[in-house]
């Protein structure tokens, strides 16, 4: 198979994951794919750090920006792991069944993990 258009379109998918990443949270631990959110930024609350009563507030929009983090982190790592299965040789390979992923799969989503039977388990 040739892997240099899905490692490219992942590599640039990760760049913009890792970006948005950085703008929302940091790396939270000493395993550098450990993200978590950043507490204090946001644009709304900014001006009136002072004021106690947005604290509760202030962690509501915490939970929701962690959700997000959490959410950008797995597609994160499925990127790199994917990456690395291209240097391993193993890419595009379904994890369940063993068998090639199919290639139109591999373009709408170059991080898949799975062939379309196996997509949904
Ligand atoms: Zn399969």
């Amino acid at each position: 198979m040739d892997t240099k258009k899905y490692k490219e379109a992942l590599e640039k998918e990760l760049e913009l994951l890792t970006k948005e990443l950085k703008g929302i949270g940091v790396v939270g631990g000493e395993n550098p794919d450990d993200w978590v959110a950043k507490s204090g930024i946001g644009t709304i609350n900014d001006d009136d750090k002072s004021d106690d009563n947005d604290n509760a507030d202030d962690l509501e929009e915490l939970g929701e920006r962690n959700a997000i983090v959490s959410d950008l982190e797995i597609r994160f790592r499925n990127v790199k792991e994917a990456l690395k299965r291209i240097e391993d040789g193993t890419y595009g390979m379904c994890e369940v069944s063993g068998h090639p992923i199919e290639e139109d799969r591999l373009e709408a989503n170059p991080a898949a993990t799975t062939c379309k039977e196996h997509m949904n388990g």
